[in-house]
């Protein structure tokens, strides 16, 4: 956990585009956006992927979905649409092991995805 990039984010040891901030969550800028908007969400607790999410972690987990809902309708996207993506593990391209939503939107999305 020590050596997790988005906990260092969440404790503000490693400077990020931040646009949001609560008691739970923290949403910041994409340093690499693959859509207009590329926003990221993240729990302030270390949880490294989908499959350690626990019971007593949904609460915090619908909160984040809440969170990047709320992020989509303040940049204009709610109407039009947007993705909310969770990347799990080495076949769907993980790289950073602390569990984000990706809120991506402000283009038509592809299906099936890549
Ligand atoms: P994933 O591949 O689903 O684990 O997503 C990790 C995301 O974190 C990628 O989209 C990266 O571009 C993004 N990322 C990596 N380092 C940073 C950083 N320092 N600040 C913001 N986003 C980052
Ligand atoms: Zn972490």
């Amino acid at each position: 956990m020590s050596d997790c990039l988005f906990c260092k984010i969440a404790a503000k040891k490693i400077p990020a585009g931040i646009i949001y901030e609560d008691d739970l969550a923290l949403a910041f800028e994409d340093i690499n956006p693959q859509a207009p908007v590329h926003t990221l969400i993240i729990p302030k607790k270390h949880i490294p992927t989908a499959l350690e999410i626990t019971k007593e972690d949904h609460g915090l987990i619908g909160h984040l979905f809440q969170t990047a809902a709320k992020i989509a309708g303040d940049k204009g996207i709610g109407e039009k649409g947007f993705r909310l993506v969770m990347n799990t593990n080495a076949d769907a391209g993980q790289t950073v092991f602390h569990v984000h939503l990706h809120l991506l939107g402000g283009r038509t999305m592809h299906w099936p995805p890549g």
